[in-house]
């Protein structure tokens, strides 16, 4: 019979180890090894096979085996150390609150939204590289003390598990999760001080006078806490109960009522949340990715309703507090909608334009904030953009990518003005780093460094052999987990237990260890390497250097085209002769992942460039001592350095995509051939392999610092969250006269603008053969119009001349108002030629105000009309 329904009954924990609650439901567990050990000595068999889930365990164990721990001294004594340390990791200041002992002025608060969040293998919330990205954000926020809050969707059955067919074929299952056997805690109106709060419930208003439902889940991410929405409630009606059944399943309109929940009721979660734990109110809101930007506009309705603003001061106020993160380099990987659906979402009864879901608003309005040059598509990375006055891309190239990419919304500016920077992704190392790696460095760097993750390039200090053994280990972890999962796999495939005696054979610790796992669209090219297959073949085969492949891979359940690429990769790894050599495991996740990245010797990733924004898998790698073979795309291009990896040549610019990949897939090979397989066989008297362990060192003392989360979540909060804050602030003190004055400033600019010109510029003061350095006097009568001199900044613009008279490698000069002259107003510039070769100038008007952050920010620009 199988059951109805599923729930979870939590076992009755003794007084003395009551302790094991808050160790078992705080996340931090997760990247806290000792803990996890304390966990599996309740069990070590069950922990096994509750996998290495501390509630699941603490639900599971037997009472006897608890009662007799309750007087085991040893234990008690780990149990209560453990539990000292948890509490203070959780009150102890840290980088944050030294940080503004010093007085360093940062945000208040800040609320992260994201549509997934991956924290640990045991909240399967995630996908892919956002999820995991969005939980190593927390973590290292916590880590630092961060005063920030996650929020998101709890999904009943995540993303999906996937398994292969007899023939290689991905299937999909959809295994529902009960919040009561998760690590979560129900958000309630009586916040942590009492247990008999009633629990929240967000509404949001739904077409037709229907109303979605969502209680709040809490999860304890350390010192974070993570607000995940859950519409699957009895309050709502049937359809609405499925509105948070699957990350990323469903149609449009499933998807614009989970992104509506996201926003707007994300915006009411953290209102209840606050509240009922008598917090101020975030400064800062983020939007990892454009899918939550509804909370923009759930912000303006409250400053329209309760502040008595109108539209455009509020949207003022909510700019000056948002950050957007975008992070697809791809236009087709923007998030869109219809309009006529938002509007059906957003719209008045009967067609009015007052919005019936945000009472204040009009439709109008917001739809406008989603608009693209296709009036009848509403796009939600332009509204992250409308709605933010600041914005990143993941790397250095997708911030170059992003700003070319959204360049349309700043019309009159070159690419390179575009006000979209960039913060390269890390992540987390107490979570990625093996716990080999983590005893090592608790002996070199010290428990309270490394808790903040400093320091972890002193890993180099290791000698060759120390490094090398490490190595090893991880390497021989890594094949008996792919041979449990190879075998695991064959018999979900059909296969009997008498026909897998070869799987002990699968894998060889001694063998140069290469791994490829990520998602499966088109751009990451998982069938890359399978190109030759012969010479691939030749390659696993070969007698003196062997090389070996563990593949792994989800492919998006509506992607055909993915799943048959998985399906060439498994049917090749199949074969008699290489499946010693070659696996795909199905259900990449965390839990597989951790192996992976431990035990890789290489990383390999072959995007097409530029495609892949930011890609972390290759950081993981690197953290543990694994050297990147990679497309110099996302956060490689920036970080390779010719020593801690391989860049695989890109065939950039040849636009016969077959061709490209024929080139780039012989690069590959190549480079595994000649470069990186006769660098870990050449081994010394020792058997050592010493050019590749100094490769090994090269990459933990180089790229470790670079690539960690606590050092991206640094970045966010002084140059992201902190000037947002003071922008916050200086718009919303006396009553938001700076939020009412940019709004008035932004209405008198774009009325007047069409009359501002540039009448006539000279240029005097120069010698005939001038040289770099030298002198030139710039003179320009400027029309402006009803605005006034102090509305406005005149740049003098110098650089080089390209054939067709454009402007490039510019540098540009502020030019001082002089005077008035026959209804115009002069500016002049005294400035030195910047570079050499042809070089020319232009003036050019652009709008200021002392609560604008860039120049190009209202995308208004004048220059003399040629
Ligand atoms: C890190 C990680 C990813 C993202 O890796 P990319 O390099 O960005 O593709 C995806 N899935 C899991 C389980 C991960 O740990």
């Amino acid at each position: 019979m199988k059951a109805l329904r599923r729930f979870t009954v939590r076992a009755h924990i003794p007084e003395r180890l009551a302790a094991l609650g808050p160790l078992s439901t705080n996340l931090r567990w997760s990247w806290h090894p000792e803990t996890q050990d304390l966990f599996s000595r309740l069990d070590p068999e069950l922990w096994q096979a509750v996998q290495f889930d501390p509630v699941r365990m603490l639900g599971e164990v037997n009472p006897t085996r608890l009662d007799e721990l309750s007087s085991d001294e040893a234990f008690l004594g780990d149990l209560d150390t453990a539990a000292a340390d948890l509490d203070a990791y959780l009150s102890t200041p840290r980088w944050y609150q030294s940080q503004q002992a010093k007085g360093t002025s940062l945000a208040g608060g800040i609320a992260y939204f994201s549509m997934e969040f991956g924290v640990s293998e045991v909240l399967p919330n995630y996908s892919g590289g956002l999820g995991i990205l969005a939980g190593d954000h927390l973590k290292a926020a916590s880590d630092l003390g961060l005063p920030l809050i996650g929020v998101g969707l709890l999904y009943r059955s995540g993303y999906f598990r996937q398994s292969l067919t007899a023939d290689g074929w991905q299937a999909e299952h959809y295994p529902p999760h009960d919040p009561q056997g998760l690590p979560l805690r129900l958000l309630t109106d009586a916040g942590p001080t009492s247990d008999d709060g009633s629990p929240v419930v967000i509404h949001v208003a739904m077409p037709g006078g229907r109303v979605l439902r969502a209680r709040v889940w809490i999860a304890q991410v350390g010192r974070v806490p993570l607000l995940l929405l859950d519409s699957d409630i009895s309050e709502n009606d049937a359809d609405l109960r499925g509105v948070t059944d699957r990350l990323y399943g469903g149609d449009q309109d499933h998807r614009i009522k989970q992104e509506i929940l996201a926003g707007i009721g994300g915006v009411r979660a953290v209102r209840a949340y606050t509240a009922a734990y008598g917090l101020p109110d975030p400064e800062v809101f983020h939007m990892n990715e454009g899918h939550a930007g509804f909370l923009g506009i759930e912000r303006i309705r409250e400053l329209v309703t309760t502040s008595g603003l109108d539209f455009d001061s509020a949207l003022a106020a909510v700019r000056a507090g948002t950050v957007f993160t975008t992070h697809t380099p791809v236009p087709a990987g923007i998030d869109r909608f219809p309009a006529d659906l938002v509007r059906h979402y957003f719209g008045g009864a009967n067609g009015e334009n007052e919005s019936s879901l945000l009472p204040g608003l009009t439709v109008d309005r917001i739809v406008g904030m989603g608009r693209e040059s296709d009036p009848s598509i509403f796009n939600m990375a332009h509204m992250g953009l409308r709605l933010g006055q600041r914005a990143n891309g993941v790397s250095k190239l997708h911030g170059i990518v992003s700003r070319d990419m959204f360049n349309g919304l700043w019309p009159g500016f070159d690419a390179d003005e575009v006000p979209i920077g960039s913060v390269t992704n890390g992540v987390h190392a107490p979570t990625w780093a093996a716990p080999e790696w983590m005893d090592v460095a608790r002996r070199i760097v010290g428990q309270e460094q490394l808790e903040e993750a400093r320091g972890w390039e002193r890993l180099h200090e290791l000698s060759a052999t120390e490094l090398w053994e490490t190595r090893n280990a991880l390497r021989g972890k890594l094949v008996d987990e792919v041979r449990r999962r190879v075998r695991a796999s064959w018999l979900e495939r059909g296969a009997t237990e008498a026909e897998l005696g070869w799987t002990t054979g699968v894998f060889d610790p001694n063998v140069l260890t290469v791994g490829f796992a990520r998602r499966v669209p088109t751009y990451k090219r998982l069938t890359l390497m399978l190109r030759d297959p012969e010479r691939l073949r030749a390659m696993l085969l070969d007698e003196k250097r062997p090389v070996q492949l563990v593949v792994a891979g989800k492919s998006h359940p509506a992607d055909d085209g993915g799943k048959a690429l998985i399906q060439q990769v498994v049917r090749f790894a199949d074969e008699a002769d290489v499946r010693h050599r070659i696996v795909f495991l199905p259900d990449y996740d965390m839990s597989m992942a951790r192996y992976l990245y431990w035990g890789c010797d290489v990383w390999l990733n072959n995007p097409l460039r530029p495609l892949e924004a930011c890609g972390t898998s290759g950081m993981k790698s690197a953290l543990n001592g694994g050297l990147n073979l990679s497309i110099r795309d996302g956060w490689w291009d920036e970080m390779y350095d010719g020593e801690n990896g391989w860049a695989i040549p890109t065939a950039d610019g040849v636009l016969d995509d077959v061709r490209r990949d024929d080139l780039e897939a012989s690069a590959l090979y190549e480079l595994l051939e000649h470069a990186v397989l006769p660098t870990f066989y050449d081994r010394d008297a020792a058997d050592l392999p010493t050019r590749w362990v100094e490769r090994v060192r090269h990459t933990l003392e180089n790229l470790g610092p670079k690539v960690l989360a606590s050092r991206m979540v640094r970045d966010y909060a002084v140059d992201y969250y902190a000037p947002s804050a003071e922008s916050a602030r200086a718009v919303v003190a006396d009553d938001f006269a700076g939020a009412r004055e940019v709004a008035e400033f932004r209405r008198r600019i774009e009325s007047q603008w069409p009359s501002v010109a540039v009448e006539q510029v000279d240029g005097s003061g120069l010698p005939d053969t001038p040289e770099i350095g030298a002198t030139i006097s710039l003179r320009a009568k400027v029309r402006l119009g009803g605005l006034s001199v102090s509305d406005v900044q005149v740049q003098a613009v110098l650089g080089r001349v390209s054939p067709g008279e454009e402007l490039t490698d510019v540098v540009t000069f502020p030019m001082t108002h002089f005077g008035a002259e026959d209804g115009t107003e002069i500016f002049e510039a005294e400035v030195a030629l910047p570079v050499s070769g042809s070089v020319g100038y232009t003036v050019r008007v652009l709008p200021h105000h002392r609560l604008l952050v860039d120049a190009s920010e209202l995308g208004l620009v004048t220059t003399p009309s040629v």
